[in-house]
């Protein structure tokens, strides 16, 4: 992030938060409790000034460029997401959507990274999960069982997260290659799978890259046998690739539909950027986010964020298998589509001069100026006028002082 230093803040600043300098912006307990609306407004308000000041972060971090024909580009988009125009020779549009009453911005870049990128993520993450929940459900409907199967490996503080998801991915190959697995499978009524990627970090193991799958089947198995057949497999195949062996009690564990529709109502809202502090998990492990979370006070983390955001860029987060979402009645849909959809049916508010939007930018208020759009919107007030006029007075005293000095 960008050293910029505060100018003195007269209203219509005072008491909004500037940047991200500092503690991140929370709410006081108890704050905003007048109405069960109201609340989430707010909450929402909250969420989202955390996600912009989180990518800000990602930015800090992921600053690196490549050549890219003959001209310098950043490696990770997020460094341009919500930032950079689309269309050079037209302004940022502000837009309002009635229908779920918020605001959004127009013409800029997006990086629809669900990896590194906290606004992008969460977009997509919650159209994916839509989708699993109406294919799981689907599925139920016509009298079909799912199952949640978990593939894991041993691993140690050390390891290199590359090498062992190269070592994983040749190990999945070589399972699903083999000709007893498949017949298996096919016998019990296996239809196709989801594969859910996820990665951890704990202090005493190191990174922790995990596979959860659903499986889908046309009739009931029986969990135990099935999860006694394919550790032994997986162990086999883990083997024979190079990587540790995962012993027969942990590297595969399969759960019956509850926990199979248990996890797929949470999937990605614990990557999703809700919480306000730095929550670890049950063995003490981290999510991505919350290693970048962690970051502003923890240059180790800074560190395994990028290591992370350079291993997972381009990897797919979850994957269907061929012909599933078909038998599951879900259509294909692009990562690019999912964060357009949000952005239909909105109207447009009005439009950004390059001068301005280079303050928005640099104060780190994108997401307090889309709080209020929505304000004047709903209030019928003119908030963003009069911000936008208290940006440009500080600008023109800026100029004065330089000219100056
Ligand atoms: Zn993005």
């Amino acid at each position: 992030m960008e050293n910029t230093p505060s100018p003195s803040l007269k209203p219509p600043f005072a008491g909004v938060p500037l940047g991200i300098h500092g503690k991140l912006h929370v709410m006081p307990a108890g704050h905003g409790m007048q109405g069960n609306g109201t609340f989430q407004k707010i909450e929402y308000a909250t969420r989202r000034i955390e996600r912009f000041a989180l990518q800000e972060m990602a930015r800090g971090i992921l600053r690196e460029m490549v050549e890219k024909k003959g001209k310098m580009t950043y490696v990770h988009q997020v460094r341009n997401c919500l930032r950079a125009k689309i269309t050079k020779h037209k302004g940022v549009t502000l837009f309002y959507n009635v229908e779920r009453k918020q605001a959004n911005f127009g013409n800029l870049q997006r990086c629809y990274s669900v990896w590194n990128c906290p606004i992008c993520s969460m977009t997509i993450t919650e159209g994916r999960r839509t989708e699993l929940k109406q294919g799981l459900a689907n599925w139920i409907h016509t009298g079909g069982h799912a199952y949640l199967v978990t593939f894991t490996n041993s691993h140690h503080k050390g390891d290199d997260l590359g090498q062992l998801l190269e070592g994983q991915k040749k190990a999945f190959k070589k399972f699903w290659e083999k000709t007893k697995v498949v017949k298996m499978l096919k016998c019990l009524g296996y239809k196709g799978r989801i594969v859910a990627t996820e990665v951890t970090w704990g202090e005493q193991n190191g990174w922790h890259p995990h596979y959860h799958m659903i499986f889908f089947f046309d009739h009931e198995i029986d969990t135990q046998g099935l999860q006694s057949y394919l550790a032994l497999e997986w162990q086999d195949a883990c083997t024979k690739v190079g990587l540790k062996a995962p012993d027969l009690i942990h590297g595969v564990d399969v759960r019956n539909g509850t926990y199979a529709a248990k996890y797929i109502s949470k999937w990605g809202l614990e990557e999703e950027v809700t919480k306000g502090h730095l929550k670890k998990g049950l063995n003490g492990s981290l999510t991505p986010f919350d290693l970048l979370r962690g970051s502003c006070t923890n240059n180790h983390y800074k560190t395994l964020f990028k290591q992370f955001a350079d291993v997972f860029k381009g990897k797919q987060q979850l994957v269907w298998s061929k012909g599933l979402k078909e038998l599951l009645g879900i259509k294909q849909v692009t990562d690019e589509e999912l964060i357009e959809e949000t952005e239909k049916a909105s109207i447009e508010i009005r439009e950004l001069g390059d001068l301005i939007w280079g303050l928005i930018l640099k104060y780190e208020k994108r997401a307090h100026v889309l709080q209020l759009v929505e304000q004047d919107y709903q209030n019928g007030t003119n908030l963003l006028h009069d911000f936008i006029y208290g940006l440009a007075q500080i600008h023109v005293g800026e100029i004065i002082v330089n000219s100056h000095n």
